[in-house]
């Protein structure tokens, strides 16, 4: 109830007061969350035809990254060479159509470099599924940016999803869900830490990858919560390692706090995310597959058809 007037309200509440009242309202529900987040018992169920990852890893690793205003999109070539530092790939999504121009040139750069990036909605409004035709009409606008960026990977903004209606696009893979998260306005998670095939309603012949994120969102620990260090995303890493499942985590360029100069309450500090990088590296080296979404979803194609 709480929850429904907040969101309704939320378009004439200022920023800093909504996340305030978000904090207030997370960290209220913690205990009640507490058996089904961060960790959905019953999610790490193999599927049956899973029989390991590539060259016999312990667990995939996938870093993606939404894009989500000009502050984000400048620290995209920033973020890249970090991680790239630290002997990681990722894949960005961008906006098509927000208050930045993706340029071909920033495109390039990340595939020259053998990061990637993929579509992540149209406008970011919160529209986008607001009706099938209205989702219908977007998606065409959707595939062509896909065409002309040459990308076959999605995000849905606010991880809205309707799994149905995302058949529509012209892609590979889809990454607008996670296993559990209750503090996303569309709740629904779909309880696996694997990713899995979506069979397209529309055209019987096709489909996609389903690749769900498995660790919380950034926003949620270290923006709203204000924890101070990456306990949360290495404690559900361990289970998901023991568990031979897929580590899938978002993390915006946006909300990092470059400088560690604690400038900005929307924005956590860099070194947290750094100090998560280096334990993976110091305790799985050699164990975990560090891939790509569209690798991921290949690879997951393969053991299907
Ligand atoms: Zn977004």
């Amino acid at each position: 109830m709480l929850k429904k007037i907040f969101y309704i309200l939320k378009p004439f509440i200022p920023r800093k007061l909504q996340l305030i009242l978000r904090r207030k309202l997370i960290v209220s529900k913690l205990p009640k969350y507490k058996d089904i987040w961060p960790v959905l018992k019953g999610s790490e169920k193999k599927p049956e035809y899973f029989k390991g990852w590539p060259e016999g890893k312990q667990f995939a690793f996938v870093l993606t990254h939404d894009v989500e205003h000009k502050r984000g999109y400048d620290r995209v070539i920033r973020l890249m060479e970090l991680e790239k530092k630290l002997g990681f790939v990722s894949s960005f999504t961008f906006v098509p159509e927000r208050d930045y121009k993706v340029e071909k040139e920033l495109l390039d750069t990340l595939r020259a470099n053998n990061f990637d990036y993929g579509v992540h909605g149209l406008y970011h409004d919160g529209k986008l599924f607001s009706s099938e035709t209205e989702f219908l009409e977007r998606a065409k606008k959707i595939n062509s940016y896909l065409k002309e960026w040459n990308t076959r990977g999605f995000r849905a903004p606010a991880m809205h999803h309707n799994l149905d209606w995302i058949g529509a696009l012209e892609i590979d893979y889809d990454m607008s869900t996670f296993d559990t998260d209750p503090f996303e306005p569309q709740p629904d998670g779909v309880g696996t830490i694997f990713p899995f095939w979506v069979e397209n309603k529309r055209n019987k012949s096709g489909g996609y990858i389903e690749l769900p994120y498995t660790l919380p969102q950034d926003f949620t620990p270290f923006v709203l919560i204000k924890e101070s260090s990456p306990k949360i995303w290495i404690d559900k890493l361990n289970w998901i390692a023991q568990n031979n499942g897929m580590v899938l985590v978002n993390v915006h360029p946006d909300y990092i706090d470059f400088e560690s100069s604690r400038k900005s309450y929307e924005e956590f500090d860099v070194k947290i995310y750094i100090e998560f990088l280096e334990y993976v590296n110091t305790n799985y080296e050699g164990k975990y597959w560090n891939a790509l979404p569209k690798d991921v979803a290949g690879f997951w194609k393969s053991l299907l058809h």
